[in-house]
């Protein structure tokens, strides 16, 4: 596949639109790597990323990422080859994010977790040329990249993060170009940002999608800087901010929210990673500001090991589930530490509290949109019919940065969008007047995923890889409540025979199939048949009540 076929692969938003958006400046002529290269030559001293292994100026950050986009045109990749990311919250990952942005390179925001049935797949939908993968994370990934170009004939390049130079090993980003001559480097990406249509895809996110296979969603540079500066104005962040990001970086949250939102204004990132202890030191060692907790931390949050991690923290913001009057306390002393809410999607749409919501709404909603030009409407589950504040229906949406349409998935954009361009989210919501904005409220969802401390779970995709297995007749996954990571899979499976594969048994088959370990099934509850709805659906409400009583059960036992 060349770039050129993407034409039609891509929806474009229509004119009218793009122009009201070009006038109002939600909407930029320049490229991604261009706007950090301003925002670097306002603040060159001051540091722009602290990870555990070091601190970057963004006078660094730029130089050495002008670099690596020279190193790798050098290396032979063209403007817009897509370059999966495989890698964790390492300052690699952020030189190698940058620097494929400057290349004009596609990054593609896989996980380090995904296997082959998922890289598989991604590849060949974005026709990949690069393969970025990182070393010493306890599976071979730079194996596994080889083994992954084997059967793509546009995979032609593997890059490395971590681990030791290696003669004859693939090149390392923290190599990469590092003999280039900074004159040199700075015109090789001002000479790609000159080709830089603003239109043209910048980096391409996956989406937990609602059918079996994955959708991948075009974010494009007229929209994607822009949408993290509408999250960082929308927080009050300056070039003395400091953000603590703690879940994995290559996530739309983790771009739109840290890397890119930080950027946008001269903010320092505190880049931690997932184990709270570590990233709590790392908070309190410099001082964190701003930070953006995910379900799997609010534990963490509770305990005495955040007391030292909060001290200078001024904004708090929490996503995933629904906040606790204890944990937003935690986080909101109702004078210098604020807290709010954000959600959010890798299609676009962010919605955060607004810094004077009332406490109460900012506790019990997820705030307003963050652009001036997004556009939310609650529709009818069955209908177009806009329903009013207050009613339960699908939270619809249409804005600067919301995405047209999938990558390459006519039939699923026929669906997934109404018949004026709103986005048909799969999550149930209602509008409640605070304060004299109309804050979101989310209620649940209608799209069939569980939702594993962020990861999104497909249940489709599961249920086929399940049904492959010949002693399995039909199988049906629903999300059960786990404390730590709000939800986990449970299969409820029908055999062929007496037998009862055991949990293992049903794992080995996932992974035996290159299923990425995070969508294996945590529970199996055998049954004679799926139960099913008046008309003919599986009961999957009912399945859900069900686990979720006998876990609660057991938690309580
Ligand atoms: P992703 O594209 O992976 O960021 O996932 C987006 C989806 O995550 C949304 O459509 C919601 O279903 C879910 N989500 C995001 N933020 C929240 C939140 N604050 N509360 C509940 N669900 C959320």
């Amino acid at each position: 596949m060349s770039h050129s076929d993407w034409d039609g692969r891509l929806v474009s938003v229509p004119a009218e639109r793009a122009a009201r958006y070009r006038a109002t400046g939600e909407w930029s002529d320049a490229p991604t790597s261009r706007r950090l290269h301003e925002v670097a030559t306002r603040f060159p001293r001051r540091p722009a990323v602290i990870t555990a292994e070091g601190e970057l100026s963004y006078a660094d950050l730029d130089a050495r990422t002008d670099q690596i986009a020279a190193g790798l045109i050098d290396l032979g990749f063209r403007r817009l080859d897509p370059v999966l990311f495989q890698v964790t919250n390492r300052m690699a990952t952020v030189l190698a994010w940058y620097g494929c942005l400057k290349a004009g390179l596609v990054p593609v925001a896989t996980l380090a977790a995904h296997r082959m049935h998922e890289i598989g797949h991604v590849s060949r939908a974005v026709g990949a040329v690069g393969h970025l993968v990182e070393r010493g994370l306890g599976f071979d990934l730079a194996g596994f990249a080889r083994e992954v170009a084997a059967g793509h004939p546009t995979l032609r390049h593997v890059l490395t993060i971590g681990g030791d130079p290696e003669p004859g090993a693939p090149a390392r980003i923290e190599d990469v170009g590092a003999s280039i001559d900074s004159g040199r480097a700075r015109a090789v990406v001002e000479a790609v940002e000159q080709a830089t249509d603003p239109l043209d895809v910048a980096v391409f996110q996956l989406s937990g999608g609602t059918t079996g296979v994955p959708k991948v969603i075009p974010r494009i540079h007229a929209e994607y800087w822009n949408n993290a500066l509408f999250y960082a104005r929308h927080l009050g962040w300056d070039e003395h901010s400091r953000v603590a990001h703690l879940i994995p970086l290559v996530h739309n949250a983790g771009i739109s929210c840290a890397l890119h939102a930080a950027h946008s204004v001269g903010a320092c990132l505190l880049l931690a990673t997932p184990d709270a202890r570590r990233a709590f030191a790392l908070m309190a060692e410099h001082g964190a500001t701003e930070a953006l907790f995910g379900h799997g931390h609010y534990q963490a949050l509770l305990r005495p090991e955040f007391d030292r991690a909060r001290r200078a923290l001024r904004r708090s913001v929490l996503s995933g589930a629904k906040v606790s009057p204890e944990l937003f306390a935690r986080v909101d002393d109702g004078q210098s530490r604020w807290a709010g809410q954000m959600f959010g999607m890798s299609e676009g749409l962010f919605t955060v509290s607004p810094l004077d919501s009332p406490a109460e709404a900012r506790q019990t909603t997820v705030g307003v949109p963050i652009a001036p030009s997004d556009e939310v409407r609650i529709l009818d589950l069955s209908s177009e019919d806009e329903l009013p504040a207050g009613e339960v229906g699908e939270l619809c949406c249409r804005g600067p940065y919301t995405i047209a349409g999938y990558f390459d998935a006519p039939a699923h954009n026929a669906t997934a969008f109404t018949s004026d361009g709103f986005y048909r989210t799969g999550d149930l919501a209602a509008i409640r007047l605070a304060g004299g904005r109309r804050h979101v409220v989310i209620e649940g969802r209608i799209k069939d995923l569980i939702n594993r401390g962020g990861e999104k779970i497909n249940a489709e995709e599961v249920e086929m890889l399940l049904a492959r297995h010949d002693r399995i007749t039909a199988a049906a996954v629903v999300a059960m409540p786990d404390a730590r990571l709000g939800e986990k899979t449970c299969a409820y499976l029908v055999s062929t025979d007496e037998t009862r594969l055991s949990l293992t048994e049903i794992q080995h088959h996932l992974e035996g199939l290159g299923v990425a370990k995070f969508k294996w099934p945590e529970r199996l509850e055998w049954v004679p048949a799926l139960p099913r709805t008046t008309v003919g659906k599986v009961d999957k409400k009912h399945l859900r009540a069900e686990v979720a009583a006998k876990v609660t059960e057991r938690a309580a036992g």
